[in-house]
């Protein structure tokens, strides 16, 4: 397979795991940068991520513009091109309502990672207003400007919450991002839990550090949750062979 249609497999994988792990219902989104045009983003065709295809991947130009498709594409897909022309690092982007995020876009109380499968959110999660730059609006991203001023507020973190709507997030391999966005919204559901319960420990800045310089995007342990997932949605099928080098190193 060519990697775009390798990228295109992996996606649709990827939409499929995050519906079955209710990051995203009806709405929400996952895309790549073109893995041979990082000026071009693949995301799907207005569609709920459970029912997505192959065939419905479409190809964005980073403002949006779909490439050489009439079909109908998703209204807040600017989430996706401001990030990658804010962040040339950034491979992959998801964008979610995940209910568990939510009363923390709402409040002062900032959300940190408190469970160790947590710390990839990083240090700091920031909250994008809307309203701040834009009065009333639907709160929808619904245009360049929208997109660009939450990838601003975004900046080098890898989660942004969106007041009263929900999270973006960013990663430099599709794999991380959806690891990510799996484990933001539990993270949210320990932390809330725990309120009330007494003082809350959070992850400290150097656990966080130490995960992170530990994590291997192609390593078994990493593989052993996607490939997990994929099965549990019903795509094990879908699924690539083990990476060869992660198979290789860790013949038991
Ligand atoms: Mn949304």
């Amino acid at each position: 397979m060519t990697d775009l249609r390798l990228a295109i497999r992996d996606l649709v994988v990827a939409n499929r795991i995050l519906a079955n792990e209710d990051v995203v219902d009806a709405y929400g989104h996952v895309s790549i940068r073109h893995p041979a045009d990082p000026t071009r983003y693949l995301l799907a065709r207005s569609l709920s991520p459970e029912l997505i295809e192959r065939d419905d991947i479409m190809e964005f130009e980073l403002d949006g513009t779909p490439v050489g498709d009439t079909r109908q594409p998703y209204l807040e897909r600017f989430i996706h091109g401001a990030i990658y022309e804010a962040r040339p690092d950034v491979q992959a982007v998801v964008h979610a309502h995940a209910e568990a995020v939510l009363p923390f876009t709402i409040t002062p109380t900032p959300l940190q990672p408190v469970i160790h499968s947590g710390s990839f959110m990083g240090v700091h999660v920031p909250v994008w207003d809307i309203r701040d730059d834009f009065g009333d609006t639907n709160l929808l991203v619904a245009n360049m400007a929208h997109g660009r001023d939450l990838a601003r507020c975004l900046g080098a973190d890898n989660v942004a919450l969106m007041r009263g709507h929900g999270f973006a997030a960013a990663a430099r391999s599709l794999i991380e991002v959806v690891r990510m966005s799996v484990y933001v919204p539990r993270n949210a559901r320990a932390l809330l839990a725990a309120t009330g319960l007494g003082p809350v420990k959070a992850l400290s800045p150097g656990e966080i550090a130490a995960r992170a310089a530990g994590y291997q995007p192609h390593s078994p342990e990493t593989w052993r949750a996607w490939e997990y997932w994929a099965r549990r949605a019903g795509c094990g099928h879908m699924l690539a062979r083990r990476p060869v080098r992660s198979a290789t190193k860790s013949r038991r």
